[in-house]
């Protein structure tokens, strides 16, 4: 089986629809693919319809933007109870918050490159939770930077003078959350460096005090000699282990299936999950 448990549509920044997603993935020689819009889902209604004539089975859930003492901290949420009141207001916290946050950000670029408002939203799909890739595919359009990736690197990395942060709840409370409301909680690329700063050891052993589930060790974004530390931490911890492609659609060079996730610890997951797995 080939299971890829994170990936991104047009509801939040990547460029496949759902059902697009859903027929690359069949495509990929996929068994199982995991909907993860930002902060959404919005995106799973379409979805399913998608799942069930590809025939590839369909986990749903969120990945939730969260920070810990101001270090930013991804959180995946599986198969959680989508209508759960306290996880949809939080969602409807950050989208507003990012929306906010992604103006003003232009605001700090118009002066230097000339985008505008207009344009990042002329990238963003109808209802789609906004973020930096929106605004870096403006730029790219307008001809300042090559490529998202460049457009990162450049200028909406976290110490950017363009750069701002967005509202985001406190990692700890989003895990209590995600379990309150029936999720299964996982830590997405958590050395994650290139991105930014990461929370050392102590702080995973308080995450998984707090009811995580497990860590997404196979990621491109964990360097080699992090994975050993990760895989160690997950022993330490009772934590289980994932590994996922982040697929971004043509938004970021993340192939579907580049990394995957062992059929039992999918089995765990769709045992502990509220929500069922959508099979044709
Ligand atoms: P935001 O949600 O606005 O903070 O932007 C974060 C999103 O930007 C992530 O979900 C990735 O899709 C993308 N991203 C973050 N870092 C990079 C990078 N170095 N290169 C390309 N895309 C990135
Ligand atoms: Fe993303
Ligand atoms: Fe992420
Ligand atoms: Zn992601």
């Amino acid at each position: 089986m080939r299971i890829d448990l994170h990936t991104h549509t047009t509801f939040s920044d990547g460029t496949d629809t759902p059902t697009e997603l859903l027929v690359n993935a069949k495509a990929a020689q996929l068994d199982v693919v995991a909907i993860m819009d930002h902060d959404s889902t919005r995106g799973w209604v379409e979805a399913e319809q998608a799942a069930r004539s590809t025939g590839v089975a369909l986990v749903r859930g969120t990945e939730i933007s969260a920070r810990h003492h101001g270090v930013s901290v991804h959180l995946l949420c599986y198969l959680q109870d989508p209508e759960h009141p306290a996880l949809l207001a939080q969602h409807e916290k950050v989208r507003e918050a990012r929306i906010t946050r992604a103006q003003t950000i232009v605001e700090r670029l118009t002066p230097d490159f000339g985008i505008t408002w207009d344009d990042v939203l002329a990238h963003t799909s109808d209802g789609a939770t906004i973020g930096r890739p929106h605004i870096a595919d403006a730029l790219v359009t307008a001809g300042v930077v090559e490529n998202r990736s460049a457009v990162f690197v450049q200028l909406l990395r976290p110490g950017s003078p363009y750069y701002v942060p967005h509202y985001a709840p406190d990692a700890l409370e989003a895990i209590a959350a995600i379990r309150s409301a029936g999720g299964v909680a996982v830590f997405a690329h958590p050395a994650a460096f290139a991105r930014g700063r990461v929370v050392p050891d102590n702080v995973i052993g308080e995450m998984a005090e707090a009811g995580l589930n497990g860590l997404e060790v196979f990621h491109r974004d964990n360097p080699l000699d992090q994975r050993e530390r990760l895989t160690s931490l997950a022993r330490t911890h009772d934590l289980f282990i994932t590994g996922s492609s982040d697929y971004h659609g043509d938004g970021k060079p993340n192939r579907l299936g580049e990394n995957t996730t062992d059929q039992e610890v999918f089995a765990i997951i769709e045992e502990l999950g509220v929500t069922p797995v959508v099979r044709a």
